[in-house]
């Protein structure tokens, strides 16, 4: 089969914040870019942020970037490699002010001051009283974020393949990767888009759990086609339970309706987020709150008829700060819940929210693998944003360092690649082998004998990684569910298609993300239960404690036999001193 091909200096998968901030750098510099997005730009899953981004601007209260930086590392569990977590809080000042200059309508204090509210695990002198540090275009400030970077982008001319699928990465007859098959949903064609440096930023993957907070398009796609690439996915252990999704549904109630003074209540109307965090409260990390709350539910204090979730309480608030601050929340809240905030409390219970590992890169977003005793950069490949792990979370992330993660490194990952096509000016050429595999994984699903539908294999896999891989995780739950999820792995051969038609078939697409998660769901499974210890997000109540001994690592998975390899954690910082591990209390 011939394949039609384009060429661009460089390639990005992905259109979320992090790839159109990569994108925007390099047709400032006169790049030829290319951007690569399964769903139109702005419907990326960027645009749903609410509550905002982190930055020390000390707008509201006393801050700095190294309190920032200590916020973080603490939040991380220890397991953040510490120089990248310092670059970031420091960047994250300037990346604000850029941000305000392109256009993002951030929500203003009385002086003029972009606004800031107070959100999870943050503090002022190294864990003193709380802090104000998220900046917010009232609660829709991905959306702001988003529009401003694809404005911005379509005055630099960056160029914009919209609703084309990424299928896989494709090499040279040396093996190195050159540039990408994709998929044009419309026509059903495949095109292969040749590139001298190639940037993942596909986002996160919370659809592997049947409750998510995460849009419909969040299925792994990019951190699956590292794994077929052979390149391992670090801390993928490590997936974040955002402690309110809206009860039964899982969209999103924003951390940010704490800040703004909501707090969480259980059947006998007790605030019992004093109990578990007697300092920060409703404010505690994430990972705390989120256990607090099944812990909460198993003891019998959950409310509704079947005592399955607890309440967020708005209602003592002013209305107009609830109408002024947070009126997307309202709004979630009224069409999901069918609750007003300002009347009455919203029924939640933790959801899936966002993926703290994801492809191993360094702080220029170039991937890097273990190779003898070091590592070594895959040369032409980058990642960022939430596909990726510059190891900035480690084992939880804070609310509102997201944003900020992907804005800082998709920008600098652009700045890198400007300096790696000056220095690698030429374009590689497929190998038509390894174009004949990327083809086989679309032509795969033109079978048309019987087998198992999509839906089906997909509500196993979900309901199977909730039961398996949640909240709370023992070896015994975990172990079974690697085994199902092998078998569901050796299912997919038997998934077979009924649409075969070309255009628009949405099924082809489904069946093909459908692959992508489970690669990224055994990832997850495999990761966690090696780890034998609870650090951040994942918590074994067979193995309570955190164990720096043994587990201050990074865990890297490789798809082939399912390997684990482990790497250490950096925890030296750039140019200050680096802060050793201690118990985390809140
Ligand atoms: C409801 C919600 C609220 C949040 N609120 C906050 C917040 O207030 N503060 C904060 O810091 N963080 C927040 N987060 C987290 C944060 O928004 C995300 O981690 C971040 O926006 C991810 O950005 P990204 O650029 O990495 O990816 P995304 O914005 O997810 O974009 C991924 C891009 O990849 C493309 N793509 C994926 N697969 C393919 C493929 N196969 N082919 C072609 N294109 C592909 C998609 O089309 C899309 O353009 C929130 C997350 C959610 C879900």
């Amino acid at each position: 089969m011939t394949v039609p091909t384009r060429h661009f200096d460089a390639l990005i998968i992905g259109a979320g914040g992090a790839g159109l901030n990569a994108a925007l750098q390099l047709a400032n510099a006169e790049l030829r870019v290319a951007v690569v997005s399964k769903v139109f730009p702005t419907r990326s899953h960027t645009v749903a942020a609410q509550g905002g981004v982190n930055a020390a601007l000390a707008n509201v209260m006393p801050d700095s970037w190294h309190w920032h930086m200590f916020d973080t590392v603490k939040g991380s569990d220890y397991l953040g490699d510490q120089d990248a977590i310092e670059f970031m809080c420091r960047e994250a000042i300037p990346t604000v002010y850029e941000l305000e200059h392109a256009g993002v309508p951030f929500s203003r204090l009385a002086d003029g001051k972009i606004y800031q509210r107070a959100f999870g695990g943050q503090s002022q002198n190294f864990g003193g009283e709380q802090a104000a540090r998220t900046c917010a275009a009232a609660d829709r400030t991905g959306h702001a974020i988003l529009h401003t970077l694809y404005q911005q982008n379509i005055r630099a001319r960056t160029h914009f393949f919209d609703e084309f699928f990424a299928l896989d990465l494709v090499r040279d007859a040396e093996g190195v990767i050159c540039g990408a098959l994709v998929l044009e949903i419309e026509s059903g064609q495949p095109l292969l888009i040749e590139a001298k440096a190639i940037l993942l930023a596909t986002g996160g993957w919370g659809q592997v759990f049947r409750t998510t907070s995460n849009a419909h398009i969040n299925t792994g796609d990019g951190a699956a086609m590292a794994l077929r690439a052979g390149i391992p996915l670090m801390d993928m252990e490590f997936f974040q339970f955002h402690p309110t999704g809206i009860a039964g549904k899982g969209m999103l109630i924003s951390e940010g309706t704490r800040g703004e003074g909501g707090y969480l209540i259980n059947k006998d109307g007790e605030r019992f987020m004093e109990r578990y965090a007697p300092r920060a409260k409703d404010l505690a990390s994430r990972d705390v709150v989120a256990r607090a709350i099944v812990t909460e539910v198993k003891a019998g204090r959950g409310c509704g008829a079947q005592g399955d979730h607890v309440l967020l309480k708005l209602d003592h608030l002013d209305e107009a700060l609830i109408a002024q601050r947070l009126p997307g929340i309202r709004e979630l809240s009224k069409i999901f819940a069918g609750v007003d905030p300002a009347v009455a409390p919203i029924p939640v219970f933790p959801t899936a929210h966002y993926a703290m590992g994801g492809i191993p890169t360094d702080r220029f977003g170039r991937v890097a693998v273990p190779a003898g005793r070091g590592e070594e950069i895959v040369a032409g490949l980058y990642a960022a944003g939430e596909c990726a792990c510059a190891s900035v979370h480690g084992a939880n992330r804070l609310g509102g360092n997201s944003l900020l993660d992907i804005l800082v490194f998709g920008r600098l990952a652009g700045k890198d690649i400007i300096e790696f096509v000056k220095e690698n000016p030429y374009q590689r050429t497929t190998d038509p082998l390894s174009l004949e595999l990327a083809l086989a994984r679309l032509t795969r699903w033109d079978r048309q004998d019987a087998g198992i539908s999509v839906a089906t294999l997909r509500a196993e896999f979900r309901k199977c990684m909730e039961d398996h891989a949640g909240v709370f995780r023992t070896e015994e739950v975990m172990a079974e569910g690697y085994q199902k999820l092998c078998e569901l792995r050796e299912q997919l051969a038997e998934v077979r298609l009924t649409d075969h038609s070309k255009v628009f078939n949405t099924a082809r697409i489904e069946a093909l993300e459908l692959v992508n998660m489970i690669d990224v769901g055994l990832s997850i499974a495999v990761s966690a239960l090696h780890r034998r210890e609870s650090r951040g997000a994942h918590s074994r109540p067979d193995y309570p404690a955190r164990d720096d001994q043994a587990w201050l690592k990074h865990s890297l998975y490789y798809r082939d036999g399912d390997r684990m390899d482990y790497k250490p954690v950096r925890t030296k910082p750039l140019t200050v001193e680096s802060f050793p591990p201690k118990e985390r209390v809140y």
